[in-house]
């Protein structure tokens, strides 16, 4: 799934393309409305989240321009206007939706995924190798087999699913997952771990969650299925 950002406010562009990039999106980012509409004129884009005030050419005029010319990608306007009028404008220029800046990221979450389902995706899963996070259900799926996590495996297993193969040590875990005035140890992490790679290998999922020696711990894909978690 691709989606495309036209947002000028780089933090924000920026902000929304890491968090729908952890998702597992391909993302691009354009700064003004005229490069925004080039790209998004490609017809490769599931969905298109559009700012109205831009630089060059306007949200609504890139909305009206796309749907001139016959591109139906689902579009989310964001803009910092509230007024029913400027809805309205927006639902006419072609606009799917519409969001108010500034938005709780679980709103903009939910409205995605409406857009999305539309067409049959989800974003409230993540994906790695062979093997899929279902965020709603805490599930572990992989092809027709799949396991139920607990609420401190589920926290850990996200937490290592949106590092992205990136190392994250005990501490970082207990911290982020037991909070800081627990009374949890860094055992505690070993332990989830250890269920975790059981629950992994359980399913015949390809996702391993590696030991980097005095550092902490990463998910690699391995290439061979059969080979055993360490
Ligand atoms: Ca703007």
């Amino acid at each position: 799934m691709r989606i495309l950002i036209i947002e000028d406010e780089e933090l924000l562009a920026n902000s929304i393309k890491s968090l729908l990039t952890k998702k597992g999106f391909e993302v691009d980012v354009a700064y003004d409305g005229e490069t925004g509409k080039e790209y998004a004129e490609l017809g490769i884009y599931d969905l298109i989240i559009l700012d109205i005030m831009l630089p060059k050419m306007d949200g609504y005029e890139v909305a009206r321009r796309l749907r001139q010319k016959r591109i139906g990608t689902p579009i989310l306007m964001l803009t910092a206007k509230g007024e029913l009028e400027d809805r309205i404008t927006g639902l006419n220029s072609g606009g799917d939706y519409y969001l108010t800046k500034p938005f709780d990221i679980r709103e903009l979450l939910a409205c995605i995924n409406a857009l999305l389902r539309r067409q049959g995706a989800h974003v409230d899963e993540v994906r790695l190798g062979n093997t899929v996070l279902d965020l709603s259900s805490a599930m572990l799926v992989c092809g027709d087999n799949s396991v139920r996590l607990s609420a401190k495996e589920f926290e850990v297993m996200r937490y290592l699913f949106q590092a992205g193969g990136k190392i994250l040590s005990k501490e970082m875990i207990l911290t982020k997952v037991w909070g800081y005035d627990s009374d949890a140890v860094e055992n505690h992490v070993e332990v989830y771990i250890g269920f975790l790679r059981k629950k992994l290998t359980s399913i015949g999922s390809n996702v391993r969650i590696e030991t980097a020696r005095r550092l902490g711990y990463y998910l690699e894909v391995s290439e061979h299925d059969s080979k055993a978690a360490n």
